[in-house]
């Protein structure tokens, strides 16, 4: 039996299911839902490209945190310097 990777409709996941040739869908194993697709490539993981998607956010978030935070403390830094001299 061939394995088939399956996109699940409802809630995106992806899976791989060992099915007869011919079936084109098999419930999701996340969320139980019967309504897949299967997925026509079977070359790459198809959870590699979102999971390096999402890492990237994740580092891209972080920066974006990391630059807020080094604004709020020149910007208290400033109101210091400003409330010391008269
Ligand atoms: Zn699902």
């Amino acid at each position: 039996m061939p394995i088939y990777e399956f996109e699940c409709e409802e809630c995106g996941a992806c899976f791989e299911e060992l099915v007869t040739a011919g079936t084109t869908a098999a419930p999701c194993p996340e969320c139980g839902a019967g309504r897949t697709r299967r997925l026509i490539s079977a070359v790459s993981p198809p959870g590699r490209v979102p999971r390096g998607a999402r890492v990237r956010a994740d580092e891209s978030r972080r920066r974006d945190r990391e630059a807020a935070r080094q604004d709020r403390l020149l910007e208290s830094r400033k109101r210091r310097a400003a409330g010391e001299r008269p």
